[in-house]
């Protein structure tokens, strides 16, 4: 559902042009939990920036849901990210807004009429666990509570593909096993596919099926959670995985 080929981009340095990402290719399929691993400065957050085209790539193809994101204008774009929802690290929810109005807002964006998106929303909020949240302010709720809206509001347009950057790295273990949860069961249950991005090995081998690992902008090792746990080839992946034990 998600092909990169030849992913490259270069970002402008004082020192000189800096290679983040050098020649990645990957496909996300259908279905699937992907975990993308690596550690910090890697370049994991400008990949999935690459994925929806906030960040344009120097070099390479972008080929979502069978659309090439490269090809197309900004103003193509803009419909085309309805595919792809994304969940952040501190969540971005607007402060200013209720949990309710937070979800509501790429669906105003979107244009629906007001029938949608109230049949819309409180069916996310109840699948997220925040029925009865829905009038709070993002300041009265937990961080946990916090990034069920943030999930709730990825999942608004009906995405092809979550995208989830950290989504668990400013919560506490008990709170991460609790979002894992969610993540896997919004994936059995509606097919969702997942791109999760962690420094936290731990998060990939409690929910991906296949990994990706990233270091210094190249995938140094893919395959499945399985096989990157049992045989991992690469030194990066190695440390990963020693981590763990
Ligand atoms: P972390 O685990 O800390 O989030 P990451 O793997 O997500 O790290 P990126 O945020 O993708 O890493 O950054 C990779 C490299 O690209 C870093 O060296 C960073 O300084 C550089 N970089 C990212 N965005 C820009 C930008 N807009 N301009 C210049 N350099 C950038
Ligand atoms: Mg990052």
């Amino acid at each position: 559902v998600i092909r990169l080929e030849g992913i490259r981009k270069t970002f402008r340095a004082r020192s000189g042009p800096a290679t983040v990402l050098d020649d990645i290719s990957l496909s996300v399929r259908q279905g699937e939990i992907f975990g993308i691993i690596g550690r910090s400065g890697a370049g994991k957050s400008t990949l999935v920036r690459c994925m929806n085209m906030l960040e344009r790539p120097t070099a390479g193809r972008v080929v979502v849901a069978g659309q090439d994101m490269t090809a197309l204008s900004e103003k193509a774009l803009r419909g085309a990210r309805h595919q792809i929802g994304m969940v952040f690290q501190h969540f971005n929810l607007l402060s200013a807004r209720t949990v309710y109005d937070n979800v509501a807002l790429p669906l105003e964006i979107a244009g629906r009429d007001p029938a949608h998106i109230r049949e819309t929303v409180g069916p996310l909020l109840e699948m997220v666990g925040l029925g009865d949240k829905a009038g709070q302010y993002p300041a009265q709720l937990s961080g946990g509570q916090k990034q069920r809206v943030g999930i709730a509001r990825a999942l608004a347009n009906d995405p092809a593909v979550l995208l989830c950057d950290e989504a668990t790295s400013a919560l506490d273990p008990e709170t991460t096993q609790s979002i894992l949860a969610l993540l896997k069961d919004i994936n059995a249950r509606l097919g969702l596919t997942i791109v999760l991005i962690t420094h936290e090995m731990a998060v990939v081998k409690e929910i991906a099926d296949r990994v990706v690992v990233l270091d210094q902008g190249r995938v140094v090792e893919e395959g499945s959670v399985f096989d990157v746990f049992t045989a991992p080839a690469s030194a990066v992946a190695r440390s990963f995985v020693g981590d763990l034990l």
